[in-house]
């Protein structure tokens, strides 16, 4: 099968979340299994050209009633499947080049704009250009695949216009299928209807395809109503985003297509993400042989400067600080429950992480005012390994998760997790029962700071009083199979369920 995955990241050239990981592993894996897998993405400002091979000529691209200029890179993609040497890894990346649209800082917005106003002509650009890009390369998908509301008219664009009345002997889309995964609900891509010339579709498509919403455009509805198929990346945010409370107001267009939408769960890169091989360890270690976990906690504690100490549990956390990640109900200055749960309980607490500034200034001040809670602000992948290495627990109290990566990333590392029962958190944990010593992690359903207080408090009491339920716990989560090979699979049917 030719697959062809648009999106505005891929790792590692460009990532600000688990989409990224997602683009890049899923495609590695599909191309493991022997598929012709691309990827195509915008070459930001961030992207060095001098890394990547120009194809020969300039490239037009419609957008509304004119046309843009652009050129187009390509390299294969490193590492994703565990080789070492691009050449080996058969998928190839093309990069959509602009310097108008993608050469300033930031992928979506920035510090000043954190929203750029002219993303629905970046975008509806983008997603043309991958249409002028096949064009080009003569080659034509069976599957365009795309991700997220800033590739969700690339099935709107098939649907309306790329696939209408063409078939030559250079081949084309008529026989091309769409599939759109939704990475997370939240983020739709909604603007002003006075940026909807730039699609150069007629507004017999706006309305047919479903793309107003209150007088706005919606850019990932109008996806939703014209994808072939939709999916989003666990089984249980499918189910969650079908419901009023958690459908983000899609849960309509999302129920009218409910034949045809589902969830697949996200696999992890686990050669990246392997405690047996892991480079930023300070020794390997496996399910059978945990020692090296013990002196990955020593280094984290001395990384962090907290006391170094075997007895003491130490919580984890990475990430986003942003309202998705439940920070009001464990940051919240007065009514947040970190700064109790470290007072209160013997334990040490790493946090790594970044985003909204009230809640970074809570991290610093939590820190300067607790012996036993650490934080680095910022963004590190060395960091990230070390702490799901060095860590006993890692804390995820989300308000919602799509799938969600670092509990998996937990799980394999032996590293409890301490989680909200929800959207792919729920898919991958099994609570913790006292009486059989059964799971491997500690789940809650309400999002409240007592709720997280208790449940870590729990776990605290685990740690102390059940060591041998712990390790239990430990080996069990190790043993789980993550790996994309199983969601390659289910996709691989997506796609065939789609006509392709
Ligand atoms: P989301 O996409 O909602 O941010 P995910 O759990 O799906 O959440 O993916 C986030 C990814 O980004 C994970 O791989 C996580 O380890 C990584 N990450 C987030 N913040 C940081 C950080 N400050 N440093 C290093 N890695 C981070």
């Amino acid at each position: 099968m030719k697959i062809l995955m648009t999106a505005s990241e891929a790792v590692p050239f460009v990532k600000t979340g688990g989409l990224a990981d997602a683009v890049s592993s899923l495609s590695a894996a599909l191309a493991a299994l022997g598929h012709e897998v691309r990827i195509v993405i915008p070459r930001y400002y961030g992207i060095d050209r001098k890394k990547l091979t120009k194809l020969e000529g300039a490239m037009g691209v419609p957008v509304g009633s004119g046309e843009e200029w652009c050129a187009v890179y390509t390299t294969r993609l490193p590492g994703t499947s565990g080789k070492k040497s691009s050449a080996e890894n058969p998928v190839t990346v093309y990069f959509i080049d602009h310097e108008g649209f993608f050469g300033r800082d930031g992928i979506y917005g920035s510090h000043a704009e954190p929203d750029f106003l002219d993303n629905p002509r970046r975008f509806s650009f983008f997603c043309r250009s991958c249409f002028q890009l096949c064009r080009k390369i003569h080659w034509y998908p069976d599957v365009l695949h795309a991700h997220d509301w800033p590739a969700a008219l690339v099935p709107v664009f098939l649907k309306y216009g790329e696939r209408r009345g063409v078939s030559s002997e250079e081949g084309s889309f008529a026989n091309t299928v769409s599939v759109l995964t939704i990475h997370n609900l939240g983020y739709q891509g909604i603007y002003s209807k006075d940026n909807f010339s730039c699609t150069g579709l007629g507004w017999d498509v706006f309305y047919d395809a479903g793309f107003d919403d209150w007088n706005m455009m919606n850019l990932l509805k109008a996806g939703i109503n014209s994808a072939g198929r939709l999916n989003t990346v666990s089984p249980n945010y499918a189910r969650e985003t079908l419901t009023q409370a958690q459908g983000f107001r899609l849960d309509g267009p999302l129920n009218s297509r409910r034949a045809d939408y589902s969830g697949i769960l996200n696999g992890i890169d686990t050669v990246v993400w392997n405690p047996q091989t892991d480079k930023y360890l300070p020794a390997p270690y496996s399910a059978k042989d945990l020692g090296g976990k013990a002196r990955a906690k020593a280094a984290l504690q001395r990384r962090f400067g907290l006391k170094e100490s075997a007895g003491l549990p130490l919580i984890g956390m990475i990430g986003r600080l942003a309202e998705q990640k439940g920070i009001g109900e464990l940051f919240g200055p007065s009514y947040g429950s970190a700064w109790s749960i470290c007072r209160d309980m013997d334990l040490q607490f790493a946090f790594l992480g970044s985003g909204e500034i009230w809640a970074e200034n809570e991290v610093r001040s939590l820190a300067s005012r607790l012996s036993n809670f650490k934080a680095h602000i910022g963004y590190s992948e060395e960091i990230s390994h070390l702490i799901e290495g060095g860590a006993d627990f890692f804390l995820m109290p989300s308000r919602y998760e799509p799938c969600g990566l670092n509990q998996m990333y937990s799980l394999a590392y032996g590293t409890l997790p301490i989680v909200r029962n929800t959207g792919g958190l729920a898919d991958t944990v099994a609570n913790y029962n006292q009486e059989t010593g059964e799971g491997t992690g500690f789940m809650f359903d309400d999002l409240t700071p007592s709720a997280i207080y208790n449940t870590v408090g729990w776990a605290v009491w685990a740690w102390y009083n059940k060591p041998e339920d712990i390790l239990a716990m430990r080996i069990r989560g190790m043993k789980q199979d993550f790996s994309w090979k199983k969601s390659a699979k289910q996709y691989l049917e997506l796609y065939k369920s789609a006509g392709a």
